[in-house]
């Protein structure tokens, strides 16, 4: 991912409805590269590409927890749900309204280890969608007892350590944690210690056939990782982990999770989240942004490292790895190329002043959009995502966001054992590009062999149903605007 093709950018207008033209993408259709790892479908939708008012209407938007839990269980729901249906039918058991998720799904059928990893808090919404269930993505504390307790995946690493916040996890619950009373072999952040060394070493002893499981509580003020930094250097590129390294990056948390997970021949889920890319572009912070789909990027590269080592029973024909974003955010735009290494001008150097008369960049919002994301598939089953593309959305080539659950069970009856899903949330190209731009040079994004096929993640859009295998009555999950 990140590695874009040529293309034209025609951006004009930012809020002037009705002289909005966005970019127009010319990718191959429908086809595997030669030679190309990553499946690469066409993504023209002109119809959806010129709703300006309907990509920044703020009814329209998914929260993360209902876009998660789409994705996890195939539902769309009410906003705020965490793999609970609409409505929130509750008298007191999960049997009313809990949604059983794609990592509860493989686990039970095919006995599969699960995992999550997550740069915010591990109790946050997105992590939260694939392996709880909570009318109220707000019950953190709620969340995070199920977690531990009830569903105990096999990995779960994040942010939400009380001990620099204390929102996310109770205190008798961290406690617990610590003192080695729960299934878990934990390692928390100490300050001073190298979070991700700490992480591997903890993972390494961890035996999974011996029924053993990882646990990594992290995060800083606020609950998640610190922000990158990335530094306005014109010609050089300064992008270094944030604050100290008391953190591990998505990376490290990638690396230690798959050394775990991988014990299990029976295969394994896991999802890995990249939360900071939608806290920056909800505070129109274009360097942490930049810092974020950085971080992001080299987590997959971490996954891709790690399939690609000789010697185990995991391979590209039995592995699918997925990349994508939950919903998009901020309706910015790069409205020029800046080289490499240079943050836009109107950005200023500390901060997010803008500076009149010079128009780099843009934002038109601080909330979620409705604009449609990527997604990226490699491996064994990346295919599937064909035969779904445009099976919504007549004409184009979008999966809808329900349509991935579909594609990831379905590749678990064909071969694949092991499901990498990848989700920078917030994120759509135009913040991939800008890292690209950050990180290269040229007018143009670097030569790719990458591919893409739009996602939509909004809930406006499609025919008034679930996709294939749903049974519950639609009910869009859009009622209010997002904060999260
Ligand atoms: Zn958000």
């Amino acid at each position: 991912m990140f590695r874009h093709p040529q293309k034209t950018l025609r951006t004009v207008g930012k809020k002037r409805r009705g002289t909005f033209r966005a970019r127009v993408e010319r990718l191959e259709t429908r086809q595997l590269l030669s030679g190309a790892p990553w499946l690469r479908l066409a993504a023209d939708a002109p119809t959806l590409e010129e709703r300006y008012d309907y990509f920044i209407g703020t009814p329209y938007a998914t929260d993360s927890a209902s876009a998660a839990t789409a994705l996890a269980t195939g539902y769309k729901t009410d906003e705020g749900n965490v793999a609970w249906l609409p409505g929130d039918p509750n008298t007191g058991g999960r049997g009313d309204g809990g949604l059983t998720t794609i990592a509860e799904k493989l686990r039970a059928e095919r006995g599969f280890s699960i995992g999550v990893a997550s740069t915010v808090p591990f109790s946050h919404a997105t992590p939260a969608g694939f392996v709880s269930h909570n009318t109220s993505r707000n019950n953190y504390t709620q969340i995070a007892h199920e977690i531990i307790y009830t569903v105990q995946p096999e990995v779960v690493i994040g942010g939400g350590n009380r001990n620099w916040d204390t929102k996310y996890i109770s205190a008798a619950d961290q406690a617990a944690l610590e003192a080695g009373a729960t299934a878990y072999t934990y390692v928390g952040r100490q300050t001073g210690v190298d979070g991700g060394d700490a992480l591997a070493a903890v993972a390494a002893t961890v035996d999974l056939i011996a029924g053993e499981k990882l646990f990594g509580l992290f995060g800083g003020a606020g609950g998640n990782f610190e922000y990158y930094q990335v530094l306005d250097t014109p010609g050089t590129v300064s992008i270094t982990q944030g604050g100290n390294a008391d953190n591990p990056t998505l990376a490290d948390t990638v690396t230690a999770s798959l050394s775990v997970l991988g014990q299990d021949p029976d295969g394994f889920f896991v999802m890995f989240e990249q939360g900071d890319i939608d806290w920056s572009n909800h505070a129109n912070n274009y360097a942490n942004m930049i810092g974020g789909v950085y971080d992001l990027d080299q987590a997959v590269r971490a996954a891709e490292a790690f399939v690609n080592r000789p010697g185990d029973r995991i391979t590209w024909n039995n592995t699918l790895m997925i990349v994508t974003a939950d919903h998009s955010n901020s309706y910015m735009r790069l409205l020029q190329w800046t080289g490499k290494g240079d943050l836009p001008d109107n950005i200023a150097k500390t901060g997010q002043t803008v500076v009149p008369g010079v128009t780099q960049v843009s934002y038109s919002s601080t909330n979620h959009t409705n604009e449609l994301v990527n997604l990226y598939a490699r491996g064994k089953g990346a295919n599937l995502f064909e035969n779904v593309a445009g099976s919504w959305y007549p004409g184009t080539q979008i999966v809808d966001n329900t349509q991935v659950y579909h594609v990831m069970c379905k590749a678990a009856t064909k071969g694949v054992d092991h499901i990498i899903l990848f989700i920078g949330d917030g994120m759509n190209i135009e913040h991939e590009m800008a890292c690209s731009r950050e990180r290269s040079r040229g007018p143009v994004g670097r030569p790719q062999d990458t591919g893409t096929v739009y996602q939509n993640a909004g809930c406006r859009q499609g025919p008034d149903g679930n996709s294939e295998g749903g049974g519950v009555p639609q009910r869009w999950a859009c009622t209010e605007s997002s904060k999260n």
